[in-house]
């Protein structure tokens, strides 16, 4: 196979269907719930009775150009719905609501790991299709028509990947883009997101595409990779015989490891689009698309450029604090709390991403927040506590809560840094020790750190110690 990589240039283009995050389908008000037993969200419009018309979800729509906005794409003021007509058991309307030469967005890109960027055909939105149940009862094809009319967006790439590795990265970022704007769960489990991969191979050198093959079935962004892999040494195998490859759909079938001809063959579909009569062209206006851009998030790549120039952290630090946009809106709350990124930063790692590893829960459920975790912060950095102590702090209000000044209070480690009470330790101090304390007077400067630590001891760590070595400096004359 590394043979064929010599010779044979991969060209890949990738189709990803995406569930938009609603709470009910695009053309009527039957639920999305996951794993809601078969066909109990239904009603007359997503099982295609007759007479039933279809209503457009307008959050649907928010969600579509919220994420055609995210990846940077131009919004269509006026696109058209059609219906693109096929023949299957789980299509119940014999057409599938979608958009064809006038979709809700073009342009676009995303942004690889290496800075290149894979530009994007088009995002259009349409319905699912229900799902076709083989495996329920012996001999027979169920029918679940619960994710019948469920809205998506199809974002398709130009054929700009070259490589396996390309296609995973591409859907590593797209996949952190949708995250961060909330559009969808982007869950290939759950079929909220699904790829059909787009391959051909050509000689290097050649500038024209060979013919492709399109690889559906794929579970996993791995699975993705190798089924590329797969398909990819079929066309460059029949390539070196003088064969032609045919366009057709191909399906990966990850336990055979192994990828075969679809039977029906999609790619000679005639889908006869045309203008879906029962619904009006969506008209969008400038204002409305301006209102969904300016309210998007700030995204991962920004935020890391931000991270590392604001709070001086470094890159793995940066990767860790904005995996998800929930960490980092977390780690954001604390400095905005304390004002110094590099402390919060440490607190967010080694403290609380540390705690919720343990515990395996999510940070939104974190028991402190993020405004009490500022705070204990800025205590330590105004010396009304030691880091040692907030520590103990911290362990306490992730266990019980509550705000760390009482607690420090209540457990008695606010630091102490009051003259006198701290004269009165040193006095102690120096009448256990007198040896030291006379070496220290006649200019023994290198005891201090002894004295310290007799005093920190005496005071169970509450002596402010910057203070203790300044009133110890005076006592030994200067
Ligand atoms: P369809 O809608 O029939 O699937 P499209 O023209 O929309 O066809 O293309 C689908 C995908 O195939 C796009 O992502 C595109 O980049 C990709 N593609 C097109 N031609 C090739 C090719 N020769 N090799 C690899 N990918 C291709
Ligand atoms: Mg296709
Ligand atoms: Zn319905």
């Amino acid at each position: 196979m590394s043979d064929f990589h010599e010779r044979y240039e991969m060209v890949i283009g990738l189709e990803v269907h995406v569930q938009l995050k609603t709470n009910t389908k695009a053309f009527c008000r039957c639920s999305t719930n996951f794993g809601d037993s078969p066909n109990s969200n239904t009603c007359p419009v997503c099982l295609a009775l007759p007479g039933a018309l279809p209503v457009l979800n307008a959050r649907a729509v928010d969600l579509a150009v919220r994420a055609a906005l995210s990846l940077g794409c131009v919004v269509n003021h006026r696109s058209i719905f059609a219906r693109k007509n096929y023949f299957y058991p789980d299509l119940p309307k014999g057409y599938q609501i979608s958009q064809a030469d006038q979709p809700l967005a073009l342009q676009g890109s995303v942004a690889l790991p290496d800075g290149r960027r894979i530009a994007l055909t088009r995002i259009h939105m349409e319905e699912d299709a229900g799902k076709s149940v083989h495996d329920r009862y012996e001999g027979f094809t169920a029918i679940d028509l619960n994710r019948a009319g469920v809205p998506l967006i199809e974002i398709v790439s130009e054929p700009e990947l070259r490589s396996s590795a390309d296609a995973g990265a591409y859907l590593r970022a797209l996949k952190e883009i949708l995250l961060f704007a909330e559009v969808s769960d982007c869950s290939m489990e759950e079929g909220s997101l699904r790829v059909d991969a787009n391959v051909s191979a050509r000689p290097y050198g050649q500038a024209e595409f060979n013919t492709r093959t399109e690889v559906k079935n794929v579970n996993s962004f791995s699975n993705v990779e190798r089924a590329l892999e797969l398909e990819f040494a079929r066309h460059c195998a029949v390539h070196d015989e003088g064969g032609t490859v045919i366009q057709q759909t191909m399906l990966f079938d990850a336990a055979a490891d192994q990828v075969r001809a679809a039977r029906s063959k999609e790619g000679s579909h005639d889908y006869r689009y045309f203008p879906e009569p029962d619904l009006p062209p969506l008209v969008l206006s400038e204002s409305f698309v301006q209102g969904i851009k300016d309210a998007l998030p700030e995204f991962p790549s920004s935020r890391r450029a931000r991270y590392t120039s604001s709070f001086g952290l470094a890159a793995g630090d940066v990767e860790v604090l904005t995996a998800t946009r929930a960490v980092g809106d977390w780690f954001e709350a604390v400095v905005a709390r304390c004002g110094d990124g590099k402390l919060a930063a440490n607190w967010v790692m080694g403290d609380v991403l540390a705690t919720l590893n343990e515990s395996g829960g999510h940070i939104a459920e974190f028991p402190v927040a993020p405004s009490q975790l500022g705070d204990l912060i800025a205590m330590i950095k105004a010396d009304a506590i030691s880091t040692t102590a907030g520590r103990k702090v911290f362990v306490a209000m992730v266990k019980d809560g509550g705000e760390p000044k009482a607690i420090a209070e209540t457990l008695g480690l606010l630091q102490v840094g009051d003259d006198s009470a701290l004269e009165s330790w040193i006095d102690e101090v120096m009448a256990e020790l007198p040896g030291e304390a006379a070496r220290f007077a006649a200019g023994e400067r290198k005891l201090q750190g002894v004295l310290i630590g007799a005093v920190m001891k005496k005071s169970g760590g509450r002596a402010d110690p910057k203070k203790l070595a300044q009133m110890l400096g005076k006592r030994a004359g200067g």
